[in-house]
């Protein structure tokens, strides 16, 4: 697979938001700050390290959080502010390599693999010095993880916040991610982490442990239903730190994005569909995270058919631009679904993937009734109600079509100048 050999960087920024605003404001530093919406409606965007111990996060009612911390000093968003902010530490980012794959306003991976003999260092020494310098420019802290896989780069990252630093060297991730539980692997959402633990399976180790070849009728296996065997045979490389994403950086205009690539080559439009509904609305519950909205409806539908290049293969977009922009996740997928169906399909994919451009500020696009970080009255309870339960157990654990569970990844592209 060649993943030992790859230097994957993912850098988180902390409390992005409120951050900024305790930089900018010397009278918010070292209290709780609240960056969010008004009451009724107001939701939280971003909560400073001071509010969190009350038990404030984001997606949560602006309301409910200050009922939490009532000392909160609450502030509007600025995106703009945010955005310009975002593309200075981008372009940080990009100093270090030209691999950047951003997953939001904050937060990127970088693949440092090819241009880590120029920048002269070890992973651990680059790793610093991209905290120096984002901490340098923009008096901001950022968090990072290293590991010669993405998903362990993020968990490490993660775990180093506030202002952290780990990494987890090449032949070290299995045992990295042993003691972890179940649940911060990619992929598992409140109910399938219910359906592991119910065979016993707390750890990531406990899952790379089990022998699915070899079935020990005193183990997990010997009580697992068949459903659940599928499950643990697509989970467990994963498991066992084999995961051979690549780094995807995007050169075009500012979208959101998620994807998935199939365990198996799969044609079944059902299936198909659930994976397009389930990335509309985890697309959908980003935009409004940020504020933004977006017109343009894209599918990424990638076939089986190999290209001459090695591992890569042919890939169909299709998209269809709105009458107005859109953070509605039944509509998002609704259009998805369209585009999917809309002339001959090139069966099977092995990826299929949403993603919303035309971004422009939620507020913009509302007639200016609606203010920052908060919710569009016609759309929103159902997905109000979808963010905070996915903000408290993971975005895998909801799921507006049917359950069947693919695996997403983020991914976000912005143009050079822009976001
Ligand atoms: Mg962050």
């Amino acid at each position: 697979m060649g993943t030992a050999s790859r230097v994957i960087v993912h850098a988180d920024m902390d409390a992005f938001f409120a951050s900024i605003e305790q930089r900018d404001r010397p009278e918010l530093r070292g209290r709780p700050v609240i960056v969010g919406g008004q009451p009724p409606r107001g939701v939280v965007a971003a909560a400073s390290y001071e509010a969190r111990p009350f038990g404030v996060h984001s997606a949560q009612p602006t309301v409910e959080a200050l009922r939490r911390c009532p000392d909160a000093v609450l502030v509007p968003g600025d995106m703009k502010r945010y955005a310009r902010e975002s593309a200075k530490i981008r372009a940080i980012f990009e100093r270090f390599s030209p691999e950047v794959e951003p997953l939001s306003l904050d937060e990127a991976f970088i693949d440092l693999t090819r241009g880590l003999r120029a920048l002269g260092g070890t992973p651990l020494e680059i790793g610093r010095r991209l905290k120096d310098a984002v901490r340098a420019e923009t008096g901001l802290a950022v968090s990072v993880g290293i590991a010669p896989v993405k998903m362990a780069a993020k968990i490490a990252g993660d775990l180093s916040k506030p202002d952290g630093l780990i990494e987890v060297r090449p032949g070290e991730v299995a045992a990295f991610l042993a003691p972890l539980p179940i649940s911060r692997l990619w992929g598992v959402g409140e109910v399938t982490e219910a359906s592991l633990r119910g065979i016993g399976l707390q750890t990531i180790g406990d899952l790379a442990g089990i022998d699915l070849a070899r079935p020990d009728p005193r183990g997990p296996r010997g009580v697992v239903p068949r459903a659940l065997l599928s499950l643990l045979s697509r989970l467990q490389p994963l498991s066992r730190g084999e995961d051979d994403r690549e780094v995807e950086p995007e050169r075009e205009a500012l979208s959101y994005g998620e994807e998935n690539t199939f365990p198996d080559d799969v044609s079944d439009m059902d299936r198909l569909r659930d994976a397009l509904i389930g990335h509309a609305d985890a697309v959908a519950r980003r935009l409004r995270h940020d504020g933004v909205a977006g017109d343009v409806v894209r599918v990424k539908l990638k076939t089986s058919e190999r290209l001459a290049r090695p591992g890569r293969y042919r890939l169909h977009t299709r998209q269809e631009t709105l009458e107005a922009p859109t953070q509605d996740g039944r509509e998002i997928g609704r259009v998805a679904c369209a585009l999917l169906e809309r002339g001959r399909l090139p069966l099977p994919l092995r990826l299929v993937g949403v993603a919303v451009a035309g971004i422009r500020p939620a507020s913009a696009s509302i007639g200016g009734q609606m203010s920052l970080f908060e919710k569009p009255k016609p759309v929103a309870e159902l997905d109000r109600a979808l963010d905070s339960i996915a903000s408290r157990f993971g975005a895998g654990a909801v799921r507006r079509g049917g359950g069947g569970g693919e695996k997403a990844s983020p991914t976000l592209g912005v143009k050079r100048g822009e976001g």
